[in-house]
């Protein structure tokens, strides 16, 4: 009770629709009411998951505007807090928070997304910098961020799991080409990105070189849980003008988000068709729908494991992490049947009308979810080997360098 109490007096004292974006983020991290679950030294509380969503609930009860979303509060910086240096915590924790710097995830490469440790792309240490050459694919938003997570080889002769390093990359640079790549539903949110004598400064390693894939496995621990909502404070994911006001800010977001039929939004798009096509009554439809609630509430209990486990001291999600990932695969899947089936035939049709033209949207989009941060395949894989210690696929030589494969 006393976080519910102290975080609404704060935000009824502090919370001012006019004040600058720029000056309301800096004011959230600066008083430590932004990320409370960051550490005590870093911007935050050090509160755990039940206080920081009683803080949540009382920000959301009063409408102010979250502090920004997206991979780099809830993946880059727990892993800064794992890994990172003193200096990186100081240059990116306030780039992230209030400064409206961005961040993507440069694993992925035409021929390493599963197996990631079969990078290609190299890096080469030149003096006070490292030289990077190759191709990522697949790279979300790379358009429009400031920095990339990007896992290199740095010793090509080395075996596949070791010679390679986590860096933080600056995308805007000349050795660096983002091209866009057309998805199904229309967008451009992908791209293939090319390095060619790309440069990095040393300071910018995460972990220490060579160690690249501890680091990738802490990075896939927390990007798999990134997909489940709660791990997000609520703002915005993408670069916002900081200059505007928060009001202004709130009304395009509100805008953005009816527009949008992902995650949260698919129940209430399928409640809208299942009034709209007179199946509210009908036995088998609300089974269907209780059943997706169930999952819901089911991960919701998976949630709340992994901030007991975090309160007893483990800091990467365990088990969870996969569990989470393939309830959310589930829940779009399950969506996306029930959403098609209550429409019957209309459904194949891609309609002007608000509901049936963002579910076909939703509809084109639902199987990303189960590729995107490791296929449901490789997660049940995962739960296979690590957690239910079953045989694991068949053995390549962890000895062997990648160049030797496919030779
Ligand atoms: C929406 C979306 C966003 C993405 N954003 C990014 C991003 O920002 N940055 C980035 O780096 N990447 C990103 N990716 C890429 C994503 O991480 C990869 O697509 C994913 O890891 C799979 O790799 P792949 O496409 O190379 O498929 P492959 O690894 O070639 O797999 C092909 C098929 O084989 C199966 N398979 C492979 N190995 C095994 C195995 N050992 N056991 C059983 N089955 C197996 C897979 O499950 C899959 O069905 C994104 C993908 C999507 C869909």
């Amino acid at each position: 009770m006393g976080v519910h109490r102290e975080a609404k007096r704060w935000y009824q004292d502090n919370w001012d629709p006019d004040r600058t974006v720029g000056a309301w983020f800096e004011l959230l991290a600066n008083s430590r009411w932004g990320y409370p679950g960051w550490p005590t030294k870093w911007f935050g509380q050090g509160m755990d998951r039940a206080d920081v969503r009683a803080v949540r609930e009382e920000r959301r009860n009063l409408g102010a505007l979250p502090p920004p979303s997206g991979i780099g509060p809830s993946v880059l910086a727990p892993m800064l807090f794992q890994h990172g240096t003193e200096d990186q915590m100081r240059r990116f924790l306030p780039a992230m928070a209030w400064k409206g710097e961005t961040f993507c995830q440069m694993l992925s490469e035409p021929e390493a997304g599963s197996d990631l440790a079969g990078v290609t792309t190299t890096a080469i240490r030149d003096g006070d910098e490292w030289v990077i050459n190759g191709s990522k694919i697949w790279t979300s938003r790379a358009s429009d961020v400031d920095y990339g997570m990007l896992l290199a080889r740095t010793d090509p002769k080395a075996p596949k799991h070791r010679g390679l390093t986590f860096f933080l990359i600056g995308r805007d640079q000349p050795g660096i080409d983002v091209r866009p790549l057309r998805t199904m539903t229309g967008a451009t949110s992908f791209n293939q990105v090319f390095f060619d004598d790309a440069r990095i400064p040393v300071d910018n390693v995460i972990g220490i070189p060579e160690d690249g894939w501890t680091i990738t496995r802490t990075f896939l621990a927390f990007e798999k849980n990134s997909y489940n909502p709660d791990a997000h404070e609520g703002g915005p994911f993408g670069k916002v003008d900081l200059g505007q006001t928060c009001a202004q800010l709130q009304e395009r977001e509100q805008g953005r988000r009816s527009a949008a039929a992902q995650g949260r939004g698919a129940s209430q798009l399928i409640a809208d068709l299942v009034d709209e096509h007179g199946h509210g009554n009908d036995e088998l439809t609300r089974s269907r729908r209780a059943r997706l609630l169930t999952w819901r509430r089911v991960m919701g209990y998976t949630n709340q494991r992994v901030h007991a486990s975090r309160r007893k001291g483990n800091p990467l999600p365990g088990f969870e992490g996969p569990m989470s990932k393939l309830t959310v695969s589930k829940i779009t899947r399950g969506q996306r049947d029930l959403g098609l089936e209550t429409q019957g035939p209309h459904g194949m049709l891609a309609d002007e009308d608000a509901a049936s033209a963002q579910f076909h949207h939703f509809f084109l989009s639902s199987p990303a979810i189960s590729i995107a941060g490791g296929t449901d395949e490789i997660q049940r894989n995962h739960l296979a080997e690590r957690i239910l210690q079953l045989p694991k696929d068949p053995p390549f030589d962890p000895k062997s360098p990648v160049a030797d494969e496919g030779a």
